[in-house]
């Protein structure tokens, strides 16, 4: 028996097992806190080929007791690398891939549209909202996980034309998650209650989902709602909403030989005069003080700092249009992901260009 075949000998002894498949696929992961780290290590365990963990944040000393990929030694790295790192030692077979950035940054839409399977293991509405918003735009598969105190929520979106995670939402509440995900948002997401043995729970869940999916095996399509204090796992039918916004892919896209490391003035280049390239969400232009004595030009990703004349917090102005940037801006400095689809105004309406 070879070296693969042994690790993975009681696989095989699993009616329906494809090994082949879990190894072939890739998963992108949303999200890599305590629910991400269970996620992440089941799945590499598991054996799939290649995961793509995005998430902004560094790790601190409060996620040790949650998340089994995180060591006291990673406290302030980036929490993409130290999973990466303990994933490196504990599944060598699987590919890893970091992306320190919330996800309209990290993981471009072609990424997600060729994925085998997104895992969202987000800890607020904004981020599940940028998440079902994008995976709309590509009619992407993915399955969201979220922990309450004692249990918590599965849901698969794995058909595009049925419903989707905005779908349960009222127009309010569609209307108020809807902002980007940046430090110019004051509501930064509540800290919320958790503990290893629920992340685990429901994390071990929703990977055991996944690995159906990507087997291509039959599959629960019902959300579940897991509840330890009452003993109980049940399922939670989910609707489509016809007034949902949230079910409008964008058209084919036409690949440019251009990646996110291209300047701006590259990119319009590329693409000719009379085009706009449009931003998913906004860049930073310029950022004033709101009593009127600062005004200084600011590219980039939205954020804002205290005046340097009077220590008021600025006021950022945000733009959708990358013709409005300098030349020499590095698409990736703004937020634009690998292999991003971007959106272009033309004479003949929007059109798509899928970067490299
Ligand atoms: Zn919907
Ligand atoms: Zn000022």
């Amino acid at each position: 028996m070879s070296g693969l075949s042994e690790r993975f000998a009681r696989h095989a002894l699993v009616l329906g097992f494809r090994q082949d498949r879990l190894a072939a696929a890739t998963v992108v992961i949303a999200g890599v806190g305590a629910l991400g780290n269970v996620v992440a290590q089941a799945l590499a365990l598991a054996g799939v080929g290649k995961l793509v963990l995005c998430d902004p944040d560094e790790v601190a000393a409060s996620n040790l007791s949650r998340a089994p990929l995180f060591r006291p030694a990673d406290v302030g790295r980036p929490k993409v690398l130290a999973a990466k790192d303990t994933l490196a030692a504990l599944a060598p077979e699987t590919v890893v891939v970091a992306r320190q950035a919330a996800l309209v940054s990290g993981v471009g839409l072609a990424e997600m549209r060729d994925a085998s399977l997104v895992v969202g293991c987000l800890d607020s509405r904004a981020a599940r909202m940028s998440l079902a918003g994008r995976a709309g735009l590509v009619r992407a598969r993915w399955i969201d996980a979220a922990t309450s105190a004692w249990g918590g929520e599965v849901r698969p979106f794995l058909d595009p034309d049925g419903p989707c995670y905005a779908c349960a939402l009222s127009p309010e509440e569609r209307a108020k998650s809807d902002v980007p995900w940046s430090c110019m948002d004051p509501r930064r997401p509540a800290e919320l209650g958790s503990s290893a043995p629920v992340a685990g729970l429901v994390g071990a869940w929703a990977s055991a989902l996944a690995a159906r999916v990507i087997m291509g095996e039959a599959a629960a399509t019902d959300a579940v709602v897991i509840d330890v204090l009452r003993g109980a796992a049940e399922p939670l039918r989910m609707q489509r909403a016809p007034d949902c916004p949230l079910h409008a892919p964008i058209g084919e896209a036409t690949r440019i030989p251009l990646g996110s490391d291209a300047t701006v003035g590259a990119l319009r280049a590329a693409l000719g005069p009379g085009a706009r390239p449009l931003a998913w969400s906004p860049l930073l232009q310029r950022l004033e003080c709101p009593r009127g004595d600062h005004a200084e030009e600011a590219w980039g990703m939205p954020c804002t700092r205290g005046c340097p004349r009077c220590g008021t917090l600025m006021r950022a102005r945000t733009t959708l249009l990358f013709e409005s940037a300098p030349e020499g801006a590095v698409l990736s400095d703004l937020g634009v992901a690998p292999r991003e689809i971007l959106a272009v105004l033309g004479r003949v309406g929007i059109t798509y260009v899928e970067l490299s």
